[in-house]
Protein backbone atom coordinates (compact mmCIF):
# COMPACT_ATOMS: atom_id res chain seq x y z
CA UNK A 1 0.00 0.00 0.00
CA UNK A 2 1.54 3.45 -1.05
CA UNK A 3 0.56 6.35 1.30
CA UNK A 4 0.41 9.70 -0.81
CA UNK A 5 1.14 13.22 1.11
CA UNK A 6 -2.36 14.90 -0.27
CA UNK A 7 -4.20 17.68 1.08
CA UNK A 8 -7.15 19.17 1.75
CA UNK A 9 -8.31 22.41 -0.28
CA UNK A 10 -11.08 23.42 2.40
CA UNK A 11 -8.39 23.51 5.38
CA UNK A 12 -5.80 24.72 3.27
CA UNK A 13 -8.86 27.81 2.27
CA UNK A 14 -9.38 28.41 6.03
CA UNK A 15 -5.57 28.68 6.93
CA UNK A 16 -4.76 31.11 4.70
CA UNK A 17 -7.78 33.02 5.32
CA UNK A 18 -6.95 32.91 8.79
CA UNK A 19 -10.49 31.08 9.92
CA UNK A 20 -8.45 29.07 11.92
CA UNK A 21 -5.60 29.36 14.60
CA UNK A 22 -4.03 25.84 13.06
CA UNK A 23 -4.90 23.73 10.59
CA UNK A 24 -3.18 20.45 9.44
CA UNK A 25 -3.63 20.36 5.64
CA UNK A 26 -1.74 17.10 4.66
CA UNK A 27 -3.74 14.05 4.29
CA UNK A 28 -1.54 11.15 4.46
CA UNK A 29 -3.98 8.78 1.52
CA UNK A 30 -3.17 5.05 1.69
CA UNK A 31 -3.38 4.19 -2.34
CA UNK A 32 -3.30 0.92 -3.42
CA UNK A 33 -2.52 2.01 -7.08
CA UNK A 34 -2.11 5.57 -8.78
CA UNK A 35 -4.18 7.08 -10.15
CA UNK A 36 -4.01 7.49 -14.54
CA UNK A 37 -5.81 11.14 -14.37
CA UNK A 38 -3.87 12.32 -11.35
CA UNK A 39 -7.41 12.89 -9.92
CA UNK A 40 -7.91 11.44 -6.54
CA UNK A 41 -10.40 12.03 -3.45
CA UNK A 42 -9.40 13.49 -0.21
CA UNK A 43 -11.07 13.07 3.10
CA UNK A 44 -9.33 14.96 5.78
CA UNK A 45 -9.51 14.59 9.34
CA UNK A 46 -12.38 17.45 9.79
CA UNK A 47 -14.08 15.28 7.08
CA UNK A 48 -14.14 17.57 4.26
CA UNK A 49 -14.25 15.60 1.00
CA UNK A 50 -12.75 16.78 -1.89
CA UNK A 51 -11.22 16.02 -5.32
CA UNK A 52 -7.88 16.58 -5.55
CA UNK A 53 -5.59 16.73 -8.74
CA UNK A 54 -1.75 16.42 -8.86
CA UNK A 55 0.17 17.74 -11.75
CA UNK A 56 3.10 15.32 -11.07
CA UNK A 57 3.69 13.14 -13.46
CA UNK A 58 3.67 9.38 -12.73
CA UNK A 59 7.32 8.57 -12.99
CA UNK A 60 7.47 11.44 -10.16
CA UNK A 61 5.30 9.96 -7.56
CA UNK A 62 7.14 6.29 -8.26
CA UNK A 63 10.39 7.61 -7.98
CA UNK A 64 9.81 9.52 -4.61
CA UNK A 65 7.57 6.23 -3.53
CA UNK A 66 10.90 4.27 -3.39
CA UNK A 67 13.01 6.69 -1.73
CA UNK A 68 10.35 6.52 0.62
CA UNK A 69 10.95 2.64 0.40
CA UNK A 70 14.27 2.96 1.03
CA UNK A 71 13.95 5.31 4.21
CA UNK A 72 11.74 3.12 5.34
CA UNK A 73 13.82 -0.03 4.98
CA UNK A 74 12.11 -1.80 2.21
CA UNK A 75 14.62 -2.59 -0.89
CA UNK A 76 12.88 -4.68 -2.57
CA UNK A 77 9.98 -2.43 -2.55
CA UNK A 78 12.02 0.41 -3.85
CA UNK A 79 13.71 -1.41 -6.27
CA UNK A 80 10.08 -2.51 -7.54
CA UNK A 81 8.88 1.81 -7.54
CA UNK A 82 11.97 2.58 -9.28
CA UNK A 83 11.49 -0.30 -12.08
CA UNK A 84 7.98 0.93 -12.13
CA UNK A 85 9.13 5.03 -12.38
CA UNK A 86 11.88 4.19 -14.97
CA UNK A 87 9.01 2.47 -17.22
CA UNK A 88 6.61 4.87 -16.95
CA UNK A 89 9.30 7.57 -17.68
CA UNK A 90 10.28 5.80 -21.00
CA UNK A 91 6.70 5.83 -21.86
CA UNK A 92 6.44 9.49 -20.82
CA UNK A 93 9.15 10.12 -23.29
CA UNK A 94 7.88 8.19 -26.34
CA UNK A 95 4.40 10.12 -26.05
CA UNK A 96 6.13 13.22 -25.71
CA UNK A 97 8.63 12.17 -29.07
CA UNK A 98 5.96 11.21 -30.97
CA UNK A 99 3.40 13.63 -30.13
CA UNK A 100 6.43 16.08 -31.42
CA UNK A 101 6.33 13.91 -34.63
CA UNK A 102 3.04 15.00 -34.65
CA UNK A 103 1.48 11.44 -34.38
CA UNK A 104 -2.26 11.48 -33.29
CA UNK A 105 -3.45 10.60 -29.98
CA UNK A 106 -5.61 7.69 -31.17
CA UNK A 107 -2.00 5.95 -33.24
CA UNK A 108 -0.35 6.57 -29.70
CA UNK A 109 -2.93 5.09 -27.50
CA UNK A 110 -3.48 2.09 -29.91
CA UNK A 111 0.00 1.20 -29.87
ZN1 LIG B 1 -10.28 19.66 5.59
Amino acid sequence: MMILRLFCPKCAHAASKSLVDYAEIDVLSPMSRLSDTGKYEVVCDCGHRSAVVLQNLKFELLFEMGINAIVDGYPREAVSSFSAALERFYEFYWRVALAHLSVSDETIDAA
